[in-house]
């Protein structure tokens, strides 16, 4: 499979365990963009957009952006991509945000192979978000951290049976270094068609 061909991969897990860096070494390795909605939303707030202002204060509080807003952004970033090779880090979150993706790939003709589930133990994430607050985000403060992830598990954990039930879950510990997190997805992504 060379690198013209369409190509859809998504990073699903909680906050803190690690899916934007994998995201971007697995894009790297395999000729792909890494879309992160959290990383372009924050830009937007740097930027001091009107799309920043208006996201501002529910990021801050840890809760979720609209689903039509950020079905829009990604609508926005397929349509600058030819071919589109994409992996998606931190999107979907919800399970409306996961049917809109489907159809925006699949109007695009672009098969979404894999959903890799980075699976961490609560007590490591929270102390993994805790010290990345430490180094500047303000969104990551301890109680925020907690509410992050009380929303992953109500809003988005959902959607871990919702691709199971479609065949398309892989599952890895996410636990250790970055090294043996890429070598453990590495082994997943070699059983998947169409990929390596
Ligand atoms: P992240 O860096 O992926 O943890 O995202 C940081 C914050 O951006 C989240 O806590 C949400 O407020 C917002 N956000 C990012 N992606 C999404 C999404 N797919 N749906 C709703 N909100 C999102």
């Amino acid at each position: 499979m060379g690198a013209e061909t369409p190509l859809a991969l998504v990073f699903l897990g909680p906050p803190g365990a690690g899916k934007g860096t994998q995201a971007q070494r697995w894009a790297s390795a395999l000729g792909m963009t890494k879309i992160s909605t959290g990383d372009i939303l924050r830009q937007e707030i740097a930027a001091g957009t009107a799309l920043g202002q208006q996201v501002q204060g529910v990021m801050r509080q840890g809760k979720l952006v609209s689903d039509q807003l950020l079905i829009e952004l990604i609508e926005g970033r397929l349509s600058r991509l030819s071919p589109v090779r994409a992996i998606f880090d931190g999107f979907p979150r919800t399970e409306v945000q996961a049917e809109a993706l489907h159809s925006l790939l699949r109007e695009r003709g672009v098969p979404l192979r894999a959903v890799l589930l980075l699976e961490v133990p609560e007590a490591v994430l929270i102390e993994r978000i805790a010290s990345r607050g430490r180094e500047g985000r303000d969104d990551d403060a301890i109680e925020v951290a907690r509410k992050r992830q009380q929303v992953y598990r109500q809003e988005t954990e959902p959607l871990v049976s919702y691709y199971a039930q479609r065949g398309l879950l892989r599952r890895t510990d996410g636990v250790g270094s970055p090294d043996q997190v890429y070598a453990r997805i590495a082994s997943e992504l070699e059983q998947v068609p169409g990929i390596c």
